[in-house]
């Protein structure tokens, strides 16, 4: 039995109202034995860990999204900090830039960004980072501010060699559902491409749902259409991929 995992899931969602017990059966019937739930807001953070208590398969991670940059405010902040304290965290994330989404509050999304990787390193937790259109600037933050225990670049849009860049500065690249899409050129470069002891997967789900599912909900359970084209295309056998992937895992959420 191969062993499968899922770096990034939203389980906790609003889109998956109660279902997260549904969804649960589904990951661990497909195999899954970690599962990391990120958590954008303390209200599903605090779901997530109380689900946890009875489903330690569950990681929990919790960060500020760039999308909610305008309304991150000092004292959520300093509520964050102290879920960070309880010491449940494994990651804060997911955090970054995203100028797809806007482009008029760059100075906000870096401000609040910066803050967030500030508080992963007083508290010696690795970072999940969100970056969309805007590779560079996440790129020259991450180095001019180190988390010493790194993390991820999540759902990794960008080209081949930026995904080199992150690596050397000891980021691990994690790919979802986009790989499995027959025109994505570029993460199938990248999953061909990036050192095997830095490759995660995730599904990010409830959105980009992988081939042959796309146009459904995405849950944790389709981890394996992503891992099995990642497989195909570095042309190594499926566990051997998922055994470096768990261990990638271990070594980047593990504190010893
Ligand atoms: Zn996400």
């Amino acid at each position: 039995m191969i062993e499968f995992l899922d770096s990034h899931a939203h389980i906790f969602c609003s889109e998956y109202g109660d279902d997260s017990d549904v969804i649960l059966q589904h990951a661990k019937d497909a195999g899954l034995t970690h599962l990391m739930c990120i958590c954008c807001t303390l209200d599903e953070a605090e779901r997530a860990l109380k689900k946890q208590e009875t489903e330690p398969f569950i990681d929990v991670a919790a960060g500020y999204h760039p999308e909610e940059a305008d309304d991150v405010t000092n004292e959520r902040l300093i509520q964050l900090e102290q879920l960070i304290l309880s010491g449940k965290l494994k990651a804060v994330g997911e955090i970054g830039l995203d100028y797809y989404w806007r482009k008029d509050n760059i100075e906000k999304q870096k401000e609040i960004f910066i803050a967030q990787l500030k508080l992963a390193q007083k508290y010696q937790l690795p970072v999940i980072v969100h970056s969309r259109d805007a590779i560079m600037d996440t790129y020259n933050i991450l180095k001019e501010y180190p988390v010493q225990r790194k993390g991820i670049i999540h759902c990794f849009s960008s080209s081949a060699e930026m995904a080199k860049e992150f690596v050397k500065l000891g980021y691990m690249i994690a790919l979802g559902g986009p790989v499995t899409f027959k025109n994505a050129k570029v993460p199938k470069e990248v999953a061909k491409t990036v050192p095997l002891d830095y490759l995660l997967v995730e599904t990010d789900c409830p959105y980009l749902t992988p081939t042959p599912h796309r146009g459904k909900r995405n849950e944790p359970m389709y981890i394996p259409f992503i891992a099995k084209e990642i497989a195909n295309l570095r042309e190594i056998d499926l566990k051997t991929l998922m055994n470096a992937v768990q261990k990638n895992y271990q070594r980047l959420f593990s504190k010893d």
